[in-house]
């Protein structure tokens, strides 16, 4: 049994971590929840799962909360708030699914306890890939990855020497806009580019999916998450979101994960881990599924996979430049303040602003990561 706090409860990886809580509750005890200001599905979620501890960022939110739960449930507040409810849990696993960065205090909080991570929220490690798997190290705490990719890598790595993978295989749905002439990407809407053709997720996500920062930040969290460098690592579009990614090993052999594109699969796999439990969940069907497409990526067209890739290699602050430009970029497009391209052209001229520097220390990204944010701003005002 995990007694799992769950961080970004009313998001949508955070909903589907309660599904799989009701799934399995032999396996899966949600013992603490946190949001940034959605009281009332916070509350509704205190109701259902009965926690005694709670977290919301928004000081407004976190007053309500207090008038609306019974008065045996602790509230904390703030950014310090999270970190608060992480300290005081008795969880013995964290799932960090807060968009952004706003999760790495509380994930370094959580491995300084000794509480193993699940991580949906990639950001935290592209900023701070870094210090988070070596703290992790030292503390022996594991970091199960959530994202369904590098849950899949994990997966096909179980048993396998590191040191005969030769490429590591993200697979990427390629997003709405995988056949769209690039002549069309300027004239594109919030509400084309917020239509997945595969997931159900957040807006910041399903935006990265469109541009392909997604992926890029994907490379990025595999090269940190898996220990391999930024050249092993390739992207190939598969629409159908059914095989999550492979490993190629050293014989030219490939091993593959698929399923149905349902969160739950991952975060299911990184509670009971190393275990395989029953569920409610839907099999695949072959003789449905019929045929799977793989297709190279349009990377003159998406310059974010080169951008990303760059900042992978070049490593020290730059992306938590990249990271950090591209999350004030995508609140400038979904605000109708730039077009869709100025995306990533946004995040190219602050990267190429940016004096980078070596093995950052926590300060030294933060301070890079607030610089990026001004930079970025000041581009899309
Ligand atoms: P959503 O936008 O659906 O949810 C975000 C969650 O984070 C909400 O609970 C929100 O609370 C909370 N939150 C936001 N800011 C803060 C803050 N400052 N303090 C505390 N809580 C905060 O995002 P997703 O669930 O889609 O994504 C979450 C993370 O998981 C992202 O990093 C994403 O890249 C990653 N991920 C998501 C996948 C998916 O399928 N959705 C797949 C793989 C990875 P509130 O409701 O109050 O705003």
């Amino acid at each position: 049994m995990r007694k799992v706090l769950l961080l970004g409860s009313t998001g949508s990886i955070g909903t589907s971590s309660l599904k799989v809580a009701r799934d399995i509750p032999e396996r899966m005890q949600i013992v603490g929840l946190a949001a940034n200001s959605s009281v009332e599905a916070l509350v509704k979620q205190v109701r259902e799962t009965g926690v005694k501890q709670v977290a919301l960022t928004d000081p407004a939110a976190a007053a309500k909360a207090r008038t609306l739960l019974p008065a045996d449930v602790v509230v904390h507040v703030g950014a310090q708030g999270l970190v608060d409810l992480v300290k005081q849990s008795d969880a013995d696993m964290v799932i960090v699914a807060i968009v952004g960065t706003a999760g790495l205090a509380p994930a370094l909080a959580a491995i300084e306890e000794g509480k193993h991570l699940a991580v949906a929220s990639k950001e935290i490690l592209v900023m701070a890939g870094e210090a988070v798997t070596e703290a992790a190290k030292r503390k022996g705490v594991n970091i199960l990855p959530v994202d369904s990719e590098h849950n899949a890598i994990f997966q096909c790595l179980e048993g396998h020497r590191h040191s005969q993978v030769q490429r590591i295989l993200l697979t990427a749905s390629g997003g709405p806009f995988r056949t769209l002439p690039a002549d069309q990407l300027p004239g594109v809407t919030v509400a084309q580019a917020l239509k997945h053709p595969t997931w159900t997720m957040g807006r910041k996500i399903t935006i990265d999916s469109a541009t392909l920062f997604n992926k890029g930040l994907e490379m990025i969290e595999a090269k940190w998450l898996f220990d391999v460098p930024m050249d092993k690592i390739e992207v190939v579009v598969h629409p159908q979101s059914i095989v999550h990614s492979m490993v190629e090993f050293a014989d030219n052999s490939v091993i593959a994960q698929l399923s149905h594109s349902d969160m739950c699969f991952p975060i299911q796999y990184a509670v009971t881990w190393p275990d395989r439990v029953p569920n409610n969940l839907k099999p695949l069907n072959f003789a449905q599924v019929g045929a799977l497409h793989f297709e190279a990526p349009r990377v003159d067209d998406f310059p974010a996979l080169n951008l990303a890739r760059h900042a992978g290699t070049i490593g020290g602050t730059l992306p938590a430049v990249l990271n950090a430009a591209n999350e004030v970029a995508v609140d400038a497009f979904l605000n109708g303040k730039i077009p869709f391209p100025d995306i990533w052209q946004t995040v190219e001229r602050v990267m190429t602003a940016h004096q980078v520097i070596a093995h950052p220390g926590l300060e030294v990204l933060i301070e890079a990561d607030a610089w990026a944010r001004r930079e970025a701003m000041q581009s899309c005002a």
